[in-house]
């Protein structure tokens, strides 16, 4: 079994119009006391005997920290934690905010894969999104990435936008197939309660996206990506060969991580737990010697097993590992579940093998009535 470490930089530049996450503007005053806060807790986590795996900057705009904080933070994560020296260590960029020295220098700090947030190459669909970024950016931010060294790069997207044509996702997708990226993802949009898209759909004066057409923009990008000779590993996820988030799968696998930073989760597989949100609060406990720690949440065996077949069934190639389950849960998984595969295959959702249990080709339409059955 793995282990992830996730640390949360919950700060941004500018807040788009569709972000629910927990980021906040103006606050680089917090930026330093912020990182030394996150050193302590890396500390307290890690405790010098914790394996971990991996490592994953996310956010917010964790390329908002400057190069030195960063190699504080990932010196930190090796001297706490057990980290293989080949970890894979990601950090999650907004294209505007990085240049080519700065790449070079988490090269340097031990980064070896970025994930840029791109979103759009349609000026009309970056602007309702708020983001600060044009496509001639993305361009740049892959370029100077491969010049310093970079050869894991993944570029986020978003499709089903209100007003958003086939046509113009079809755009998107092309423009990203020609910087060539190691990995893709894929997000459909979905409009949040609290932020001002969704704010502007309940007043009317934005339409809502059109599912059917999202569907159809998923099929063709399936399509596209299979025949550019990406491999369709995760429900919104797409690699070249060897090139899937080792991070990641460490959630989809339901293994452990830590979560680290203000309102970060993280996860011992039986008992969840998440911090205190607010940047200033993260700090002042963790600057008076308190845990940052705000809630946690016991989880019983049976919870555990049915999580580990709804996440299992999202990685599309892998599906749930049949010999990984019954060696972790003492038993296969037709000793838990006899019912709900049988009417999974049943209704064409599921594909049994005596390896794995996977979702069909209908399944992946319908993955969530996939899941339901092991609830
Ligand atoms: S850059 Fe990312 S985290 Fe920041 S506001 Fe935009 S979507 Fe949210």
């Amino acid at each position: 079994m793995q282990t992830g470490v996730y640390l949360h930089i919950p700060f941004c530049r500018a807040r788009c119009s569709y972000c629910d996450f927990n980021t906040y503007v103006g606050l680089e005053a917090l930026f330093e006391p912020y990182v030394n806060a996150l050193l302590r807790e890396i500390k307290l986590a890690g405790g010098g005997s914790a394996r971990a795996h991996t490592l994953f900057f996310g956010g917010g705009t964790p390329s908002l920290l400057s190069p030195d904080q960063i190699s504080r933070l990932i010196r930190a994560c090796r001297e706490h934690f057990h980290l293989p020296a080949d970890a894979e260590v990601t950090v999650e960029c907004n294209p505007d905010t990085i240049n080519q020295d700065y790449l070079c220098a988490l090269r340097q700090a031990g980064v070896n894969r970025l994930s840029f947030g791109a979103q759009s190459a349609n000026p009309d669909e970056l602007q309702l999104l708020g983001r600060d970024h044009g496509w001639a950016a993305v361009e740049a931010a892959v370029a100077h990435a491969r010049a310093s060294g970079f050869d894991n790069l993944n570029l986020d997207l978003i499709f089903g936008l209100p007003n958003q044509s086939l046509a113009a996702w079809q755009r998107t997708l092309r423009a990203a197939l020609d910087l060539a990226p190691d990995h893709i993802s894929l997000y459909a949009l979905t409009i949040e309660a609290g932020t001002p898209m969704h704010d502007w759909t309940r007043r009317g004066t934005l339409p809502l996206p059109d599912p059917d057409l999202a569907a159809d923009m998923y099929e063709w990008a399936e399509q596209t990506l299979a025949d550019a000779g990406y491999e369709h590993y995760e429900i919104s996820n797409w690699c070249r060969p060897g090139r899937a988030c080792a991070h990641n799968l460490i959630y989809w696998r339901n293994e452990p991580y830590h979560g680290l930073g203000a309102g970060a989760h993280g996860s011992t597989i039986y008992r969840r737990r998440w911090n205190v949100k607010r940047p200033a609060d993260y700090i002042a406990r963790l600057n008076d010697g308190r845990s940052p720690e705000a809630g946690s949440e016991d989880l019983d065996e049976a919870t555990v097993r049915s999580e580990t077949i709804m996440l299992g069934l999202r990685l599309l190639i892998e599906g749930v590992d049949q010999a990984r389950f019954a060696e972790r849960f003492g038993a296969p998984v037709e000793h838990f579940y006899a019912d709900a595969l049988e009417r999974g295959i049943k209704l064409g959702l599921l594909e049994v093998s005596p390896a794995r249990i996977r979702l069909t080709a209908r399944g992946r339409f319908v993955s969530n009535q996939a899941m339901q059955l092991f609830l």
